[in-house]
């Protein structure tokens, strides 16, 4: 499979304003906020999308919803409250064909989304 541009961020081959990185996942601040706080979560397994995603990455997806927890919180979000989005495919709008997830705070959000 190609690299995307996440998977060139994960291997060190392009730079990131990473806030966290572990054995299974990295995190690292959108570079084109949708709001005040943006931050992608991202496997360091390139899995396309989740509809990719086998039995077998389950763990590996609590981990990444894990870590969106406890970003969350280190950010002070957990008070006000957040948003956590997985856009999988053309028709949610996923842009980059690496599974991630969106966990955004500072403002309020609508519903239903756009
Ligand atoms: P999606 O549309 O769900 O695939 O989200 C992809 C996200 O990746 C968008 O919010 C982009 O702004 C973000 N993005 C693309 N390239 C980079 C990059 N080099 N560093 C950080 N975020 C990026």
């Amino acid at each position: 499979m190609a690299q995307t541009v996440f998977g060139r961020i994960v291997a060190g081959e392009i730079p990131a304003d990473k806030l966290l990185e572990n054995d299974d996942l990295i995190a690292i601040r959108d570079v084109n906020p949708q709001a005040p706080v943006h931050v992608l979560i991202i496997p360091k397994k390139p899995l396309i999308g989740i509809s990719d995603a086998s039995v077998s990455d389950n763990e590996l997806l609590g981990k990444l919803l894990g870590a969106a927890r406890d970003l969350a919180a280190s950010l002070g979000l957990s008070t006000e409250g957040y948003r956590i989005v997985i856009n999988n495919g053309a028709s949610a709008g996923q842009s980059v064909p690496h599974l991630h997830l969106h966990l955004l705070g500072g403002r309020d959000f609508l519903w239903p989304p756009g």
